[in-house]
């Protein structure tokens, strides 16, 4: 074979160094084993070390035994590790090893356009390729590792700050379900609350489960509880109590895979501090109770929103004077969170709040109901007027550039959101206070539903 050969096989396979993620670098294999075969698909099969499953190295999440080929797989790479040959033709099909440390952990299969000679030039680097190939997808999968245990620490670390910025179990839970789940790829997680009164599980993160296995094994949890593995180890239930009392639980199922140890490590650890953060929680609730400013945003919270409303409509009333409600949503927050995480997305809810603030008047009462949906209740204010003024805070938001510099985020230094609004006058004849925020509400559906980044009044049916 000739040197240049050789040459530009080690060239192009070296040169994916800072390798990005697997497809490309299945590409780049690809690109250098055409020099010697004219290849038609490449795939690697490598052991999962935690559950001693042979998996598809490009879909790792993908279970093998489901496109029927798990058998063949599986003989292949028992000839390999007991046969300890070097390779194996069969016709068009190529495979040899991956081997790390004289330990075989894989094979590759190369399906060729042509039927493969062992005369072929590939043969006199094999040993080569073997090394190469092997050391590059190890150094993925320790790539890989670092950047999860890292991810790991961050949620961890991020978890335990929730309560910086909010108290509300409401809110909190489906926030720490979030995370969680952008952090554990290969399981469906779910969060379930104990119903204080009936006893039985609610589902408060994500919006459906559809496993009523689930809830059976929920009702297993007593105080005492620790880690349940269920469903052949493809389940894990992380009972989270407090103050000795089952208060809910973490689940994580996967309906192929068996969950590995080391990712019940990460969520036990996970739950431990979901456990400190309700509790730090619960008790700030308590505490808070006589606070009535919302620490973020520097608004009414919602306990004290509720005294508000009640003041505000009963003076309404016997002024016989207007009242209108104001209710905004951020559209798509998640997604601010999601990209540039839950610190530039607390900033720019001070942000907007801070905006929305300005424009209004002294008299306008603003508070935070949760989350990153803020209430204004305008005294003297009929709806032509409110409705104005909701264009106003509107404009204003989707105007306002944020500075998110002190984050450091590559190329971003400035970002925008817009608002929902929904708009709601307050009559006389309403049963209950809390009519006037519900149909505010409501309009604010309307305005999410109807495209967002708009202003929509609640019509009277
Ligand atoms: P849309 O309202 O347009 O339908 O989309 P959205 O993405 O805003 O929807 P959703 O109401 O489902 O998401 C609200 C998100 O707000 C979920 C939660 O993670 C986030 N969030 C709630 N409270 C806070 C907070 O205090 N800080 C941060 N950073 N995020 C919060
Ligand atoms: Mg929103
Ligand atoms: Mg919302």
């Amino acid at each position: 074979m000739d040197f240049k050969t050789l040459y530009d096989f080690i060239y192009t396979i070296t040169k994916t160094d800072d390798i990005p993620d697997r497809s490309t670098l299945i590409e780049a294999f690809k690109e250098a084993l055409s020099i010697f075969f004219p290849v038609q698909e490449l795939k690697i099969f490598l052991m999962d070390e935690y559950s001693y499953l042979l998996k598809d190295f490009e879909k790792p999440w993908e279970s093998l035994s489901l496109n029927g080929c798990k058998d063949e797989i599986r003989n292949r790479f028992d000839n390999f590790l007991i046969q300890k040959s070097q390779y194996e033709i069969s016709n068009d099909v190529l495979y040899f090893p991956i081997i790390q440390k004289h330990k075989t952990l894989g094979f590759l299969k190369l399906k060729s356009r042509e039927k493969i000679s062992p005369k072929n030039d590939f043969f006199s680097i094999l040993p080569l390729a073997i090394s190469q190939i092997s050391l590059l997808c190890m150094n993925l999968k320790n790539n890989e590792m670092i950047s999860t245990s890292s991810k790991f620490h961050q949620t961890v670390r991020n978890i335990a700050k929730i309560t910086e910025t909010q108290y509300e179990l409401d809110y909190i839970l489906p926030i720490m379900g979030e995370m969680i789940d952008g952090f554990i790829y290969d399981h469906l997680i779910y969060i379930f609350i104990k119903n204080k009164n009936k006893k039985e599980y609610k589902l408060i993160w994500p919006k459906k489960c559809s496993d009523d296995k689930i809830y059976e094994y929920l009702e297993e949890i007593n105080s005492k509880s620790k880690t349940m593995i269920k469903q052949n180890g493809k389940m894990g239930i992380f009972p989270l109590i407090i103050d000795s009392k089952p208060y809910g639980a973490i689940v994580a199922y996967n309906h192929f895979d068996k969950i590995t140890t080391k990712e019940i490590e990460y969520l036990d650890e996970i739950k431990s501090q979901a456990q400190v953060t309700l509790e730090r929680a619960k008790s700030y609730v308590e505490v808070l109770e006589y606070a009535t400013l919302d620490a973020l945003t520097g608004y009414n919270n919602r306990h004290q929103f509720e005294k508000r409303l009640r003041e505000t409509t009963a003076s309404a009333k016997r002024q016989n004077q207007p009242l209108c409600c104001i209710m905004s949503d951020i559209d798509f927050f998640k997604k601010v969170n999601d990209t540039y995480g839950h610190a530039v997305g607390d900033c720019v809810l001070k942000a907007v709040a801070k905006t929305i603030k300005k424009e209004l008047r002294e008299e306008d009462i603003a508070s935070r109901y949760g989350g990153e949906e803020f209430i204004f209740l305008l005294p003297h204010t009929n709806l032509d007027e409110a409705k104005i003024v909701a264009q106003r805070l509107n404009e204003a938001v989707a105007k306002k550039k944020i500075n998110i510099e002190e984050f450091n985020i590559e190329n971003v230094k400035e970002i925008s959101v817009t608002i929902s609004i929904g708009v709601s006058e307050f009559n006389k004849s309403m049963k209950e206070p809390q009519m006037l925020y519900k149909n505010a509400d409501e309009a604010l559906y309307q305005a999410k539903e109807s495209g967002r980044n708009r202003v929509v009044v609640y019509q009277n049916k």
